[in-house]
Order: structure tokens, then sequence, then C-alpha cells
């Protein structure tokens, strides 16, 4: 029994995956400490972070000879504990995910907590604690706000009906803006509201890519720096370094920051007063996390936000099938309020919706990249000095080498995949697993000197498209070294030309300057930027998605032409002259329909039925179970060996019957990629109609895959792991 003098304390630490402990450890402390309490503890040979956990609410595993437990190194006064809602989320995070609780509370905090000593984070504190600038008056009399707003910021009708129905009802809300119709000041002044209303209220505004946090922090930082001071407004993304992050988090925690803006990661920022999230580009795949706990930012949002008493708005053009389906009319069953803007407005108010133009690719000359019609618009863009965009989500030069004597190609050694051809730098190599070759001078096989690119990727579209310009003068342009005038500027954005810190930023600015008159590249630029002179979108080769065994391509598309034709006509004086072209062999599919009449209800309406009648996601929920091994027999029979536990095994446990009676286990598959790295990888899928009664069954299944690992049939078995509500099948 522990004496007077020191307590038992359940803690959590990050335990490597897959070791004997469990994550909640027990450690003797000299003094009571609250849970949520930060302390260094040790572990083996070193000290690790660790937080104080309920006891009551977990089963602490580990050391059982209460002679050996030891003794906490160290609590980190200076931060106060995590208080008990942000306990909650963790909690349920890692169960619905299917994580232990030490790894999802522990990734949760910032990684600098995790190595910081107490001396060290007292210096941290002290520095953090410098006067703050203009001290906030707190409640800024709402009136001084307006008058300060220019004519322009005067909120639409549309814009002024969101705002109050957010304010009237609890929600949640889903947004439904179309692009330019001005969701950004919704959430600007829904979050003005809120910090007026209420002295210590914090919002947490989060969007998929770091590319656009900057944009959003300028915005948010002007409208709120003066009335609450600079440290009232903080960033929480990857692309900040290690220190950054933590002044961030200890802002958001001591309450000091009202206005979090951060991507997926932020949703387990602690933020003791939040009262409203927003979840910008709601359907957006990057919300969800692709390793470790594969959370979806968006959906613990929704928890977060009923647990919390915070409103929660879900704001898109484009919304996902999941969160539409959400709000259908509360008496069809739907439990979010949809709110719609279906208006532009600013600058783009009166420039008309950009006009969709399929062009039937069967009546192109074969093998065409670029049919006649789109490149002659190209060319009459340029004559106007107006710019083109034209994207393919594809990089590289081409997406494999191939011989024509022998049908040698250029596969990755290593993974079922090909390697990309980069001309740039003459290579090839694997965006699965990284191998990196210089181009072969010839034929590995068989010698043969002349071996060819097939297919295209953005570094060839970019080049070709350059050739095809060749002839072309910009207008206006003609000089003594260019009597004719100068040549077109064909430029390219993806993946390969911004791997430098500021390499965007300097590209777009280029595009935003008028120094570039046609932009090549990925999907990269369909997001979220703001080309006020683009007036032609065009996707050169989007058919892929149509038929991809990927029952959520489709979708995704749809929202990435929607969102590219938003990119278009943003400028009223040229509006009327945007154009988005689509290339293909399927100018009839009802995607391409919907995508004309810019008609998202009718498109989602459509896939909805789809879906019930395919029994796919929302009406159903599914997980996958992901294996990986040496060989891919290994893997599979892991995973096959774990199902049929359920029927041997968990179908005869106490009232497991009726709840097994609602899940579905597929067979184990091969992934998509089913190698990489040398590694086999095996998926299996699981489905229930009742979404309780697969994370019941999941609670369940858990311990018999950890069994199934112990067994001989397992002992092959590198990793394997759980994904909830999985994305990409
Ligand atoms: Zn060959
Ligand atoms: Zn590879």
């Amino acid at each position: 029994m522990p004496s007077a003098m020191s307590q038992w304390l359940c803690v959590l630490v990050q335990t490597p995956s897959h070791a004997k402990l469990g994550s909640v450890l027990s450690y003797r402390s000299e003094s009571a400490l609250a849970p949520g309490t930060l302390v260094r503890v040790p572990l083996g040979q070193r000290d690790t972070l660790g937080i104080v956990w309920d006891p009551d609410s977990v089963q602490a595993s580990g050391e059982l000879d209460p002679g050996k437990i030891r003794t906490i190194a160290a609590s980190l006064d200076g931060i106060a504990p995590l208080d008990s809602s942000w306990q909650q989320l963790v909690t349920f995070a890692a169960q619905y995910y299917q994580r232990s609780l030490g790894e999802v509370a522990l990734a949760a905090l910032p990684s600098q907590l995790r190595d910081i000593t107490p001396a060290q984070l007292q210096r941290r504190l002290k520095r953090n604690k410098t006067p703050v600038t203009a001290p906030a008056k707190q409640v800024p009399p709402v009136a001084t706000i307006e008058k300060a707003e220019s004519a322009e910021r005067e909120p639409s009708a549309e814009q002024t009906s969101a705002i109050n129905q957010i304010q009237r009802f609890t929600g949640p809300f889903l947004l439904f803006g179309a692009t330019g119709s001005g969701k950004t000041e919704v959430y600007l002044r829904c979050v003005e509201l809120l910090l007026a209303s209420e002295v210590s209220a914090q919002a947490l505004v989060m969007v998929p890519e770091i590319n656009l946090t900057p944009q959003l922090e300028a915005r948010f930082r002007q409208r709120f720096v003066g009335s609450y001071g600079a440290d009232a407004v903080v960033s929480l993304h990857s692309g900040m370094t290690h220190a950054q992050r933590l002044k961030s988090w200890l802002g958001a925690h001591s309450g000091n920051a009202r206005i979090v803006l951060g991507t997926r990661m932020a949703i387990f920022a602690s933020m003791p007063n939040l009262r409203l999230i927003v979840v910008d580009e709601e359907h957006d795949p990057s919300y969800k996390s692709s390793e470790g706990a594969r959370y979806s930012a968006r959906d613990l949002a929704i928890y977060r936000g009923r647990q919390m008493g915070a409103k929660v708005v879900l704001g898109s053009a484009t919304p996902s099938l999941e969160s539409w389906q959400h709000s259908r009319p509360a008496a069809e069953g739907g439990r979010y309020l949809r709110l719609h803007m279906p208006s532009r407005i600013g600058a783009a108010a009166s420039a008309e919706m950009p006009l969709v133009r399929r062009v039937d690719m069967n009546h192109q000359p074969r093998n065409a990249v670029f049919s006649i019609p789109l490149l002659a618009a190209i060319k009459d863009r340029i004559a106007r000095g107006e710019q083109s965009m034209v994207f393919l989500n594809r990089r590289g030069y081409a997406p494999v080498l191939h011989c024509s004597e022998c049908g040698w190609k250029s596969e990755c050694p290593n993974c079922s995949a090909f390697r990309v051809f980069h001309k740039i730098d003459r290579t090839l190599r694997c965006h699965h697993c990284g191998f990196t070759e210089r181009v072969p001078r010839s034929c590995p096989t068989c010698g043969n000197p002349d071996i060819a690119p097939q297919g295209r990727g953005t570094e060839r579209i970019e080049e070709h498209l350059a050739e095809l310009l060749a002839e072309v003068r910009r207008p206006g342009t003609s000089s003594e070294g260019y009597p004719l005038g100068e040549p077109v500027r064909v430029a390219r954005i993806d993946a390969d030309t911004t791997r430098h810190k500021g390499d965007l930023q300097s590209q777009l600015a280029a595009v935003h300057a008028g120094d570039v008159d046609v932009l090549v590249g990925t999907q990269m630029i369909a997001k979220g930027h703001d080309f006020r002179r683009i007036t032609l979108v065009a996707a050169i080769n989007p058919d892929g998605a149509l038929f991809s065994s990927d029952f959520r391509a489709p979708e995704r598309l749809f929202s990435l032409l929607m969102q590219a034709a938003g990119r278009a006509g943003r400028d009223a004086s040229l509006g009327s002259n945007s154009e988005v072209w689509i290339q293909t062999f399927q100018p009839a599919h009802p995607l391409y329909a919907a995508l004309k009449r810019h008609d998202y209800p009718a498109y989602a309406m459509l896939q909805l039925q789809e879906r019930e009648q395919a029994g796919l996601p929302p009406f159903t929920a599914q997980a996958l179970v992901r294996a990986e091994a040496r060989t891919q027999e290994l893997a599979q029979a892991f995973l096959d060996a774990a199902r049929d536990a359920v029927h041997s095994d968990m179908a005869h446990w106490d009232g497991w019957a009726d709840l097994l009676s609602q899940i579905t286990l597929y067979s184990a598959v091969p992934m998509s990629i089913q190698r990489v790295a040398n590694i086999e990888r095996a998926q299996m899928l699981v489905e229930s109609p009742s979404r309780s009664a697969l994370q019941q069954f999941l609670t369940g299944w858990h311990a018999v895959l950890h069994a199934t690992r112990q067994l001989p049939v397992g002992k092959g078995v590198i990793r394997w792991a759980v994904d909830v509500d999985p994305l990409a099948i």
C-alpha cells in the first residue's frame, strides 16, 4: 500500500507500439497531482513525458510489484493540467480509432514538450510572458467595429442570414456556399460576435492545407489584432518550427490565444474556453490523418463541439456526401442545419459562373493531348493578355519508361508500381518508396537504346505546351530584341517545383503579377488560390476518376473541378469570358452534366442514390484492417485467421451473436499498391449498417487481433493497424 507520504498515479506515456507494456503505467509521487498534469517519468533507461490520468477511467498495466513502482521525476508546474474535456476528447479518439490512449494523448501535444526539462520550460514560459503589446480591451464596443468596416465588408443578405442562424441555433451547421460567396467573412463575423459577447471565449478555425493558412492568418490578424492584441491569434500547423508550435500551443492552453488557426492537428489543441469550431473546406481528404491514429479532424470537431457546447460550422462549396446527408431536412433525419449561400459577392458578384465546355475526345486526332478547340481557346486568352490554367493529376514527366523491343518497363524493384520519369534531372523516381536512379542509357534488359516515355505528367505537359505555343507571340511586346513580340510564358506548379519553403509563395506571386501566361500544375493549383486574371481552366484528362476502383474518386473529381471552376472568373471585368474546359471520352457522363450546370445538389443526390443501392458510406460504416509482412500470403493468412476467430471464438462470447449478425467481414485482399519498399500489404474490409455495432465489434476484435499476432500464423506480420472510416479502399 502506498504510504501517506507517497501517492500512486496513473500516467499515460507513449510506449513503442507493440511493446508488452500498455500505455498507462503506475508511478509514485510525493504529492497528489490532478489528472491532466504533465510530468516527466522514468521509462526504461530514460525520462519521458507523461500525463497524469484519472485512475478510475483506465486500467494501468506494467509493474504490479509495489516495491518496484518508480517515482515520477518531475512535474511541469508551469503548465496548468489539461482539462477534463481535453481528456475526454483524447479518450474518445483513442477508442473510436482503435489506438492506445497514450499514443493518441502524447501525439496530441507539441513535440517539443516531449523533450523539454522543467527548467527549460520555466525559461520558455518567462520569455513568453514578455508584456503583451496593446493589452486587449476585453469587450470592444460593437459599434466601433461596425464603423471600421469598409463598405465592401458589409455582409450580403445571404451572409447575414447565415450569420444570424448560426447565432440563433445550436448546430452543427453545414455552410454550403459557392466559391466566391464569402464563407470566410461569415467565419470572421461569427468569431467577432463570439469574442465580443464572451470575455474569455476561444474559437478554432481549421483549413485543410498549410498553404492556405498564411492568407487566412493575414485576414484574421487584420481583423482582430487591433482589438485583442497580437497574442490573440495563433497558428498551429506542421509547417511551423517546434518552438513556434509550442508557443502557439501554450497560448491556446492558457487562454491568451482567443483564435487558433490551424490544420488537422489543431483539433487536439487544448482550448479550455472553446466555443466555436470552423472547419473550412470540410470535404477535403487532408482532414483525415493517413498515419498513426487515423483520425478525421472534421468528425472529431463534431464530437468536440457537442461535448464542450461549442458551435461547429462546416463550410464547403462541394460538401462531403457524409455531411450533405447529415444536413438533409430534420424531418428526414438530418442532424446538421444546412445554410445555403449560392451567390458570389464582391468583385465576383456580377461575374457569371464560368461556362463549362466538354470536348469530346472521341472526335479529336488520336493521341492528341490538347484538342484543337482547347488550344485555340488558350491562344485566344494569350492574345487578350489573360491567363490560363491547365491541370493534370500526375506529376513528373511520364509515369513510365518503356522499351518497345522487349517490353521492359520502369518498375520499382521494391514496390508493385512504376517509377516515374523526371526529365529535369533525368531520374526514375518511385513515388511510393522514394527509390531514385539515373535513367539508364539503354534498356537494362535488351540493350535497346530507344527507351521512350509512356503517358504524361505535368512536366511533359509543360514542355509539350511550350512547343505548341512556340510560334505564338504576346501582344504589345515587340521590341528590338523581339520584333514580333515576346514568346509565351508557360510555368508549372506541383510538388516537384515547390520542395523548398517559400517556393510556392514566390511562384504564386509570379502568377498574380501576370508574369505567367499559362500555368500547368497538379490539383495543388486548383485549391484555394484566388487567381483574378485566370479566365480559362482546363482539365486535360480527368476521366480516370470516373472508373476508379475507389468509390470516392468521382466525388473528389467533382469537387476538384468545381473548385477549379471557382478559380476562373473571380474578376468581374473578365468574368463573362471565363470558361472551364473538360477533355473527355465520356462527354455525356452525369458528373460532367451536373458540373456544366454548377449543380452540386443534383450531383450529390445522384451519388447518394448510387451509394445507397450499393450499400456504401454514408449508408454503411466501414473499417479496414491492414497488415504488412514479407510475403502477401503471410499478411493475408494473419487477417484470415483473425476473421476465422470471429466465428470460432467471438461468436460464443456472451451476447455477441446478435452483434456479429450486423457485421460483415470480407476476405483479405492485396492493397491496391500491394508492395511498397519490399513489404507486402494486405487489407480486410469490415462493414456494418450500424456505426455503434461496428465500434463495439472493433473494440472486441482488437484483443483477438492482438492474440492472433502471438500465434504462429501471426509471426510473419511486421505490423497491423485498423483504419476506421477509411477514405481510400
Ligand atoms: Zn528492351
Ligand atoms: Zn518503390
